[in-house]
């Protein structure tokens, strides 16, 4: 039979099928590789053995989860306030980590008329960007549809409601809920569990350690990459009059002139600028 593994304790492997009934194993000693949440696995149902595991699609490195589909980058409108810059820098570690970014914006319900205005540049950039509110239980629906069927990952800055988040949408009469908002809320010291919580249906979730700041995430790009990651950019990277033109201030740049035109926004463009400086200085630094 194959699974997912959800999560190892103490030597033991949780492994779940496509029911979700969830089968408490060992692990054959033949099997060198170190397995992790999301890995794919055959097990003998009779024996509770994992007998052999199959290649992974992908594998995020902090926390360590297989086979990743998307991962959620939840921000909230207010407390504390939404910070764009700090919006592209979790949209950065995503991509250039090779995943897709899924935008989650948070405490709407405390957001003034016409919030949803400061977020079409995402949408024009391709990003696919939900609001909800967890306190008000507004707009679940939309979100937990595009989770089904999939190994998520949630993160984002600490305090914009990953963790309640997560408390509304486990579900599973068992231990989970309990443990997890106990796990959720202190935690900071201990060394977190990692496991694939269960979505309704038939998708997953796993929680990420909240970053405070984005400056402990060290972001692994070249500044001579960075525009491929802005895909409003990346799409014109070819069309100014140098090659692998930066965007920064060679004369002919295309990139400059859409944003003087109001075709890419400013505000995304500073973003890309200030990270690039950043990244720059790294550079010389080192
Ligand atoms: P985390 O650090 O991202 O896990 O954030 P928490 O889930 O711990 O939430 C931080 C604070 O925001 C808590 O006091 C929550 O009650 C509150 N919170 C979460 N969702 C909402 C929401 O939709 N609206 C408002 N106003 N507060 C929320
Ligand atoms: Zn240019």
């Amino acid at each position: 039979m194959q699974g997912i593994l959800i999560k190892s304790i103490g030597g033991f492997f949780f492994v779940a099928d496509s029911e979700k009934n969830i089968y408490k194993c060992s692990i054959r000693g033949r099997i060198q590789e170190k397995l992790y949440p999301g890995d794919y696995v055959k097990i003998n149902k009779e024996e509770l053995t994992i007998e052999d595991f199959l290649p992974r699609k992908n594998l995020l490195k902090r926390p360590k989860i297989a086979n990743v589909d998307q991962v959620l980058i939840m921000h909230s409108l207010k407390k504390p306030e939404f910070k764009s810059s700090l919006l592209d820098r979790f949209i950065l570690l995503v991509e250039s980590s090779g995943f897709e970014p899924l935008i989650v914006i948070n405490k709407i319900e405390l957001a003034e008329a016409g919030y949803k205005r400061q977020f079409d540049d995402y949408k024009k950039a391709g990003y696919q960007v939900y609001f909800i509110s967890v306190k008000e239980n507004l707009n679940f629906e939309p979100l937990l549809k595009t989770l089904d069927k999939k190994v998520n990952v949630l993160t984002g800055p600490s305090g914009v409601g990953k963790s309640s988040f997560l408390n509304e949408i486990i579900k599973g009469a068992d231990l989970k809920t309990a443990s997890v908002s106990k796990k959720l809320k202190k935690g900071v010291h201990t060394t977190r569990l990692v496991e694939l919580l269960s979505l309704e249906n038939k998708g997953w979730i796993a929680d990420t350690p909240g970053f405070s700041s984005m400056s402990k995430v060290d972001l692994d790009i070249e500044a001579e990459n960075l525009s491929w990651y802005f895909p409003e950019i990346a799409q014109l990277n070819n069309d100014c009059r140098f090659n692998g033109c930066n965007h920064i201030h060679e004369p002919g740049c295309k990139v400059k002139k859409e944003v003087k035109s109001g075709e890419i926004s400013k505000k995304r463009y500073d973003n890309y600028k200030e990270i690039y400086t950043e990244l720059k200085e790294k550079e010389i630094r080192y």
